[in-house]
């Protein structure tokens, strides 16, 4: 592919870590609340009942073994000599959805492979903790914990925000229950204390449209997140989605569309803001809609070849963003 016309997270890392660097996804256990009642009952009507995370901690797997299983995974990448860098990941839930000692807890079971841990050395080492969570689940109890871990060890600390749409009206017609409000409050006071924020978007959320994701660009662009993860809609099994696209009450994206709304998304981003990620996946018994005829690195390509026509970028429409 040509130089990209946008920013793709592997030559970001690269640049910031030194090294190949992997994401390895680990469950600590945490819930929502928005399936407890604190926020809502039920979850959002996307989510299936592992949080869309790995499930691991449900199975037994404690998060030391999940780092070891891990890290010997990924250091089988590495070549002679060399090291991995590795984004301990907190994906499942909402990692600070929980009591302040069990953030603790959960932290503290990352020290051995953290900057003088002993086993930082190793052929795969941590460069970097994140944690997934909601924005209106970030009390200041929690920014202190991990604000803490960065300034002691010295890793990156990224909170990965879901927004999923600016809009609040589509926020609670898929029962997600927060607003734009919390999500850019969340943001200030995460930059406050040093962390990176990654804002997370959805794109073809019922009612949202394109213009909908249009918006959800210029708002995290607004927000000034470092990172940002977008993916289309997927509609899984054992979700409230499954049930109104199996009546017929919902639609997806077909790949084309998608591609177009991507490239408006993208050009209305800041210019320096890292793309995680374009597109998304499930596994296959689960996925119910859409069954895309690309695989999913074609979507990058793709994207590319439509700023191209388009005579554009990432950022070309930044200015254009609110203020
Ligand atoms: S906030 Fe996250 S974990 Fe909770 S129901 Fe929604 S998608 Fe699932």
């Amino acid at each position: 592919m040509s130089s990209p016309l946008f920013l793709p997270l592997k030559p970001w890392m690269l640049a910031r870590y030194g090294r190949e660097t992997h994401r390895l996804s680990l469950d600590a256990g945490s819930t929502c609340p928005n399936r407890d009642g604190t926020r809502g009952f039920g979850g959002c009507t996307y989510c299936d009942v592992e949080g869309s995370g790995t499930g691991a901690l449900k199975d037994g797997i404690d998060l030391r073994r999940q780092m070891e299983v891990g890290l010997a995974r990924l250091a089988r990448r590495a070549d002679e000599g060399e090291s991995v860098g590795v984004v301990a990941y907190f994906q499942s839930y909402s990692n600070t959805y929980v009591a302040p000692e069990r953030l603790r807890l959960v932290l503290e079971s990352l020290e051995p492979w953290l900057p003088g841990g002993g086993r930082d050395e190793a052929a795969a080492r941590v460069v970097c903790v994140a944690l997934a969570t909601r924005p209106d689940t970030l009390p200041e109890w929690a920014l202190d914990q991990l604000c803490e871990l960065k300034q002691r060890t010295g890793v990156d600390v990224w909170l990965e925000l879901g927004l999923e749409t600016a809009s609040d009206e589509v926020q609670r017609r898929i029962h997600r229950l927060h607003t734009l409000e919390e999500f850019h409050s969340a943001v200030q006071r995460a930059h406050a204390r040093g962390l990176l924020c990654v804002g997370h978007a959805i794109l073809g959320l019922p009612g949202d449209g394109r213009e909908g994701a249009r918006c959800t660009a210029e708002e995290l662009a607004r927000a000034g997140v470092a990172g940002v993860k977008v993916h289309h809609l997927m509609v899984l099994q054992r979700t409230v989605m499954a049930k109104q696209w199996k009546q017929g009450e919902l639609e997806t994206l077909d790949a084309p569309t998608y591609v177009e709304w991507l490239a408006d998304f993208v050009e209305r981003l800041h210019p320096e803001q890292v793309l995680h990620r374009l597109t998304g996946d499930a596994p296959a018994p689960s996925l119910l809609a859409p069954h895309w005829p690309v695989a999913k690195n074609e979507i990058r390509n793709l994207l590319q070849a439509e700023l191209q026509r388009r005579g554009t970028r990432q950022g070309a429409l930044w200015s254009a963003s609110p203020s």
